[in-house]
């Protein structure tokens, strides 16, 4: 059995992390008093089926960076240390098998909560997870899908994306307002994103 009691898990593409991630992240550590948060970038998401922008080691780069200062963050690889595509019920499979006997809380955008159903086993995911959820501006609080069960964060939504921030990246425009400043910096030295 494991000593800590709460686990959240926090998938994504994260093609760069940016402040919304970062508010998701603290709203739920703060929240729900989860003792660790694992930030999960995906190798391949199945809702995003053409390759990511930047490369694996640079999401993560960028992602250690941006939680190096919050307490009780890892950034985990095991998506990434997997072939083919990143389902959320291997994720959460790993994270019970390493952390037995914890409650496990899956974070997610406003935006997938509709989208639940049609994640792989999506019966036994429902089982095994509390769905935790940031609004995000322009999505409306809706009820969980059964069997889902969930539940929406206080935390303030965020008018950020990871798309959005690509195009002003590509364009050459700071992005100092939309990231926290130690990936301004290292965005700038990486020029990861002007190309795509
Ligand atoms: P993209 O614009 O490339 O689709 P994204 O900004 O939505 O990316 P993801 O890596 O897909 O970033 O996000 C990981 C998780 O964080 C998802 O569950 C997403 O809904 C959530 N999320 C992203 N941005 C915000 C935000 N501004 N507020 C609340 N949740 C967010």
């Amino acid at each position: 059995m494991s000593d800590l009691r709460s686990i959240g898990i926090f998938g994504g593409t994260f093609d760069p992390v940016h402040n919304g991630h970062v508010m998701v992240a603290q709203a739920a550590l703060k929240e729900l008093e989860l003792d660790r948060l694992l930030i999960v970038p995906a190798a391949q998401s199945p809702f995003k089926p053409n390759q990511t922008h930047a490369a694996a080691a640079d999401r993560v780069a960028l992602l250690e960076v941006a939680f190096d200062g919050i307490a009780r963050c890892e950034v985990d690889r095991q998506e990434l240390d997997r072939p083919g595509v990143s389902y959320t019920i291997d994720t959460v499979r790993a994270v019970e098998a390493r952390f037995a006997g914890t409650t496990l809380y899956c974070l997610i955008g406003a935006d997938h909560v509709a989208t639940l159903p049609q994640w792989r086993e999506a019966e036994a995911l429902a089982a095994m997870v509390t769905f935790v959820v940031v609004p995000r501006p322009g999505t409306a609080e809706e009820l969980f899908p059964k069997p889902f069960r969930g539940r929406y964060l206080r935390g303030e939504p965020m008018a950020i994306s990871a798309s959005e921030l690509r195009v002003r990246l590509r364009n050459g425009e700071s992005v100092a307002d939309y990231v926290p400043p130690t990936v301004a910096q290292l965005l700038n030295s990486m020029q990861i994103y002007s190309e795509n």
